[in-house]
């Protein structure tokens, strides 16, 4: 269920049934001329909705404008680059209200630019902040980690975990990469009226369109994609399902 469309009684009985919260962290940025500049926030949202069609999870609305760097262009190019600070405080508040909601197992799912990019470190900066910062929050004294069992039920440690959209264990069929064909694939997949591959012979397009022969952005198929959204709803509900 999306956090947005629930009634404080749903959250109440998702947070005792102990549902993940799903956070859907992307970026505005430019992919090609084929591609939607939402892609990296848009195909997240389409896995969590596959998701939660095979479990009971909550959907937080995305974190839509997140660091780019304005490594692949610029405004004009349809790319959006926050400030950093701003961007981490705003991502550090919000991950803060989700603990005091109740939800015990957040997770941040991200497809741009991997696990150590200013975007996957702001929220893995906050969640790690927050960890020890609500003991305190909770009326703890200082000096709390010599109580093991005070730590281990105070401590908000793994509450919040910052992962890759695509699990290592749906790797192969899915693999990322900019707007190539993976990328390609998995928009045709999720939602091919955002993909237009026409607009790759009207338009030049950028070197991260044409990796090699075989595989790029004019022969990606919605046929791959689909493969690669179905390992990772996979692995991803086999993952939630252990935790
Ligand atoms: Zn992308």
């Amino acid at each position: 269920m999306h956090l947005k469309h629930m009634r404080p009684h749903h959250l109440r009985e998702a947070v005792e049934r102990g549902d993940p919260l799903l956070v859907p962290a992307g970026c505005i940025e430019t992919h090609g001329p084929h591609m939607a500049i939402g892609h990296d926030t848009i195909i997240v949202e389409e896995i969590c909705a596959r998701i939660a069609e095979r479990m009971s999870v909550v959907i937080s609305p995305p974190f839509d404008f997140g660091p780019t760097g304005y490594a692949l262009g610029g405004p004009a190019d349809g790319t959006i680059d926050p400030d950093y600070p701003s961007f981490g405080a705003y991502v550090k508040s919000i991950l803060r209200n989700f603990l005091e909601m109740g939800f015990k197992s957040t997770y941040v799912i991200i497809m741009h630019q991997g696990m150590e990019a200013p975007l996957a470190l702001a929220f893995k900066k906050a969640a790690a902040e927050l960890s020890f910062e609500q003991v305190l929050a909770d009326g703890h004294p200082r000096g709390w980690w010599a109580d093991a069992g005070l730590a281990r039920r105070a401590a908000r440690w793994g509450y919040i975990q910052v992962l890759p959209m695509i699990l290592p264990e749906a790797t192969p069929p899915a693999e990322g990469d900019h707007a190539g064909y993976n990328e390609t694939s998995f928009l045709l997949a999720a939602r091919p009226e955002l993909v237009d591959q026409r607009r790759l012979d009207i338009e030049p397009a950028p070197w991260y369109c044409q990796k090699n022969e075989e595989k790029n952005s004019w022969n990606a198929h919605a046929e791959h994609g689909r493969l690669m959204i179905d390992a990772v709803v996979d692995a991803w509900v086999a993952r939630l399902q252990r935790a």
